[in-house]
């Protein structure tokens, strides 16, 4: 069976064809950083436009490259929330003409589960599985007794990880999106600024960053005072170390407190270097089997949300022509069997 699916959810406008649940036959992703970037961050109005601008062109190239035809498509997949509402509707309206047309099954997906799912497009999951979560807009521990049941055992309660690197990388001056530039310089330095880990309460799997954030300002404005040159590697890699720390630590130690039998590192900030290595090593040395996307999974894309649609699809939960898109909608509230 193939399903297609579509993302929408921010900037970029995704669509792909993925043949029996996990197998990828196009995965075509146009990206709109481009155009927002000279803004500093995701302009909404500008998200909504260009994706209704390239959403048909996305398609049709999807099903040319997938070598499908379009009445082999047996369900329609798209992310229905969370995310920019004038973004999300534009696959939501996309994904409904397309379902009616063809007539078959319409699936809304939630975009975490995506990023999550993202997983089973190279391997197989194994449950209870812990899924760490960093994104543009999430930071979370996503615990899974079951295939499909979501129960976030930690959040942030401030800043996403994501959001924290694109905030400090614009202290710095450096271009939209600023994550891999904050990632590239920590590499780089050879001195660290040390900077405050928020641990939060001890039994805590929680996440705050914006403390942290304010500390890289603090410091930046110190040395503007001084007129001191501000030292943006040693700054970047005072930040990066800061926030692998807490992430590591809080993952590996919910990872044994619930008795997983598997890590899985999700969202865009998984394409950090530094967080993937020390991941890798702390898990190597707890012997926890993890699973990390290379990098084109990890960013959004529409193939992962065929993955996490794949699990209502196996077992017919469809969602009513009816949908709206949903910018709040819950992770939670989605699991399978609901
Ligand atoms: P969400 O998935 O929560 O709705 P989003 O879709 O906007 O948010 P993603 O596309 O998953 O977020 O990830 C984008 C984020 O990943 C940006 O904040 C970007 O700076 C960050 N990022 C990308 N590469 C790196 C890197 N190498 N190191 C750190 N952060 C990175
Ligand atoms: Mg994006
Ligand atoms: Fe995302």
């Amino acid at each position: 069976y193939h399903l297609l699916a579509i993302e929408t959810s921010c900037d970029e406008t995704s669509v792909a064809v993925v043949r029996d649940g996990s197998d990828v036959l196009s995965n075509v992703v146009s990206s709109q950083i481009d155009t927002h970037r000279r803004f500093g961050g995701v302009v909404p109005e500008i998200a909504s436009r260009k994706h209704v601008e390239s959403i048909t062109v996305i398609l049709e190239e999807a099903i040319r490259e997938a070598g499908v035809t379009l009445e082999e498509i047996d369900a329609v997949a798209v992310t229905e929330g969370p995310g920019l509402v004038g973004a999300l509707l534009v696959g939501v309206v996309a994904a409904k003409s397309l379902a009616l047309a063809l007539n078959v099954p319409l699936i809304g997906t939630h975009h975490i589960a995506g990023h999550i799912y993202a997983n089973r497009l190279i391997g197989t999951i194994e449950y209870p599985a812990l899924a760490l979560v960093v994104s543009g807009g999430h930071t979370e521990l996503v615990l899974l007794r079951e295939e499909g049941r979501f129960e976030i055992v930690g959040r942030t309660r401030d800043d996403a990880v994501g959001e924290a690197y694109d905030k400090v990388a614009r202290a710095l001056s450096l271009p939209y999106p600023g994550g891999p530039h904050i990632d590239r310089l920590a590499h780089e330095a050879d001195e660290e600024i040390e900077l405050p880990r928020a641990w939060l309460e001890p039994d805590s799997y929680d996440f705050s960053f914006s403390g942290l954030k304010s500390a890289v300002l603090a410091e930046i404005n110190r040395a503007n005072m001084k007129g001191e040159p501000i030292r943006a590697k040693a700054l970047a890699r005072g930040f990066q170390m800061s926030v692998i720390d807490v992430v590591t630590t809080k993952a590996l130690r919910a990872a044994a407190e619930f008795g997983v039998r598997q890590l899985l590192l999700c969202g865009g900030v998984a394409a950090n270097r530094g967080l993937r290595e020390r991941l890798a090593a702390m898990c190597a040395e707890a012997g926890l089997p993890l699973l990390v996307p290379p990098l084109r999974l990890c960013t959004d894309n529409a193939a992962m949300i065929a993955a996490a649609a794949d699990l209502k699809w196996r077992r017919g939960e469809f969602t009513p022509l009816d949908m709206k898109a949903e910018p709040q909608l819950s992770l939670e509230a989605w699991s399978v069997g609901i």
